[in-house]
């Protein structure tokens, strides 16, 4: 089959891997029909290149129709059309018990460190083939798989596998109050769908970014929108948000950036080779080359109010990213972050989904292509070019 692998720091190619086969007994193959890019992608682009393999098949975002099931699978069978949630969770363990699927046991990584495995995520969790393929094998046949209704095109129930779990989780963390003000930093995939459920649920929203048609998105859907690059950068923001807040600075903030260092062509230069190297040597080159890596972690601690929650959807990493601890100890913030728990979620979303479409899901997608398109499909996502906001590839 073909797939979307690794072959190096910017180099994602289609290429002609052995198709998956049921290893398990509860495994199940599908044959996949969509299958997004995602801003977490990009970490394995670059910054997390060291983790990577060539060959590795990339992407946790997929859905399709069931094309094979293993002997002991009783919950789906052939033809079935399903989504698959990004962490591979087993439904039955300790962890999976308190609905915290990204931290099961029974496919967490020990010599990483890490959670739960992901599809796609190279062996820095637990090296499962990804979703960006013609065909998919999904472990837990019993649990994983999602099943959604064949009626309504893809995008309908796709972004179950991540951007909407992931969004929603985000804004339960924030724990908005009735009638409060959500600052979303980063109006990527995650950002805008946190920032359209922000205003789902009534609350007054402020996007952060800097590419405009980004912030358009989000302003099309009723939220306020601050441009980055128009307001002296993240002190600006701040600086704005109390100004519009009544001084105080927002109730809640969704940081959905992350260890975002792609902003400026220089930041891309520097990125490339500090991605490779420990952080305690990346940090100083990075601060020399005038990025913080943590950029919107901190206008998030600054631009919340006292007492507020700040909720982190984008993923950080690195032991030595200095945190103004003082700062978030006497302004009494509370600080909630994670993977997320995806099938925690999918049921009640679904829910949401089969009748209506309250996020604007139908047309999230900005692009829809063939596998094929993978490699260009990358390099314009992290630059940010073409109008790319969400990519869906059709295998
Ligand atoms: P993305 O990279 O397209 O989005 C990031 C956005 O942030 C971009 O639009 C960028 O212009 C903007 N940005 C950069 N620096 C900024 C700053 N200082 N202030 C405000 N905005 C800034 O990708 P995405 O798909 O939306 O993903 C966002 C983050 O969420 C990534 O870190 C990704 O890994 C993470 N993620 C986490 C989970 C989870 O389970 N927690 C799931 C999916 C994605
Ligand atoms: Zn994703
Ligand atoms: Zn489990």
């Amino acid at each position: 089959m073909k797939a979307v692998t690794w072959q190096g720091v910017h180099n994602m190619q289609v290429t002609e891997v052995p198709d998956p086969r049921i290893e398990e007994p509860t495994d199940i193959v599908i044959r996949v029909t969509s299958t997004g890019l995602c801003g977490s992608d990009l970490h394995l682009y670059e910054t997390l290149g060291a983790f990577m393999e060539p060959g590795d098949i990339v992407g946790h975002e997929a859905m399709g129709i069931v094309e094979e099931v293993g002997s002991e699978v009783t919950k789906v069978s052939v033809g079935d059309r399903v989504v698959v949630p990004f962490n591979v969770s087993c439904g039955s363990c300790w962890m999976c018990d308190q609905h915290l699927y990204s931290q099961c046991e029974t496919t967490q990584n020990p010599e990483h460190g890490t959670g739960a495995s992901f599809f796609g995520y190279s062996k820095l969790y637990g090296q499962v083939p990804g979703g960006q393929a013609e065909l998919l094998r999904v472990p837990f046949g019993n649990f994983l798989p999602v099943k959604v209704p064949h009626e309504h095109e893809d995008d309908r129930f796709l972004f179950l596998s991540d951007v909407l779990p992931t969004a929603w989780q985000g804004l339960k963390y924030a724990d908005v109050p009735d009638g409060g003000t959500l600052l979303v930093m980063g109006a990527g995939p995650i950002g805008d769908m946190a920032a359209r459920m922000g205003v789902r649920a009534g609350h007054r929203v402020i996007s952060v970014d800097r590419v405009p048609e980004r912030l358009a998105r989000v302003n099309a859907f009723g939220a306020e929108t601050i441009n980055l690059d128009e307001v002296k950068g993240n002190g600006g923001v701040a600086e704005m948000v109390r100004e519009l807040t009544n001084g105080r600075g927002a109730d809640s903030v969704i940081d959905a950036v992350g260890m975002e260092a792609h902003g400026s062509p220089v930041a891309q230069g520097v990125q490339k080779f500090v991605g490779l190297l420990p952080d305690a040597i990346a940090e100083p080159m990075m601060k020399k080359a005038g990025i913080d890596r943590l950029a919107a972690l901190h206008t998030a601690l600054d631009a919340v109010r006292r007492g507020g929650t700040v909720s982190l959807s984008g993923v950080y990493g690195g032991a030595v990213d200095p945190m103004p601890l003082f700062q978030m100890f006497d302004k009494q913030i509370q600080l909630r972050m994670g993977q997320a728990n995806v099938r925690a979620h999918t049921d009640e979303l679904l829910a949401m989904l089969i009748e209506d479409d309250p996020f604007g899901v139908d047309a999230f997608a900005t692009h829809h292509l063939p596998l094929d398109e993978a490699p260009q499909a990358y390099k314009h996502f992290q630059k940010k070019e073409e109008g790319m906001v969400k990519v869906v590839f059709k295998p």
